[in-house]
């Protein structure tokens, strides 16, 4: 397909007077917000956050049946349907006669999540949302994303999540460099200042895995 390019006129042709007709438009916003600053569409984010759409989809969490168990019943159908793979569950049996498998762990790694939401649509017990309206997902640490089964079931901000990590970690040898190998990725060596907390086996954590 072709595409025709526009004619240019003589004075298009200058470049001067288009340069001042867009800087005419420049001043002319920069003159109307001066003087007329509440009507300015700037968001003072975070002290004002902006209102989230109705069918937006932020940081997850796990839903509970009445009696406060999980729903979730560990099918993994929620882990298969990730794209990212960054949701990781080890399964055990469940005490309910009625339910076969319970999740043991549970984690996701919100470093490598991109808000698809297939999770959410891929599980049959209506077990996980995304639905927390949590959107500041911030951290300086690796484990400050991956989030447990705990959390994720009794929620909690996750800035002072990451306050309280932040308290009790040890702190020597910080800052950490971020593993440049899959065999440091799966914890440091002995004598490291620093214990880093070893990631479950089913974890492939360098990038050419991604
Ligand atoms: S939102 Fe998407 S990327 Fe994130 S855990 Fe769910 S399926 Fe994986
Ligand atoms: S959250 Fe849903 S899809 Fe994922 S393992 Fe639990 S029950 Fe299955």
């Amino acid at each position: 397909m072709k595409v025709a390019s526009p004619k240019l006129t003589f004075w298009e042709k200058l470049y001067l007077f288009e340069v001042l007709k867009g800087m005419g438009v420049t001043l002319g916003h920069f003159w109307k917000n001066l003087f007329n600053q509440s009507a300015m569409p700037t968001v003072q984010f975070p002290e004002e956050p902006n209102p989230l759409p109705v069918r937006h989809r932020s940081r997850h969490r796990l839903t509970v049946r009445e009696n406060g168990d999980p729903k979730c019943v560990a099918c993994m159908c929620c882990e298969t349907a990730c794209p990212a793979r960054c949701i990781h569950i080890v399964a055990e049996e469940s005490p309910i006669n009625a339910i076969e498998k319970r999740a043991k762990v549970f984690e996701i790694d919100l470093l490598r999540c991109v808000f698809c939401g297939y999770c959410v649509e891929a599980c049959p017990e209506d077990a996980i949302r995304m639905d927390t309206d949590d959107v500041l997902v911030v951290g300086d640490r690796r484990e400050d994303f991956i989030v447990d089964l705990k959390w994720l079931l009794h929620g909690g901000d996750f800035l002072e999540r990451r306050r309280e990590r932040a308290e009790t970690a040890p702190v020597q040898g910080e800052p950490i460099t971020p593993p440049t190998t899959p065999e440091e990725d799966q914890g440091w060596p002995e004598g490291t200042p620093y214990h880093r907390p070893k990631l479950p086996a089913g974890w492939q954590t360098n990038a050419k895995n991604v």
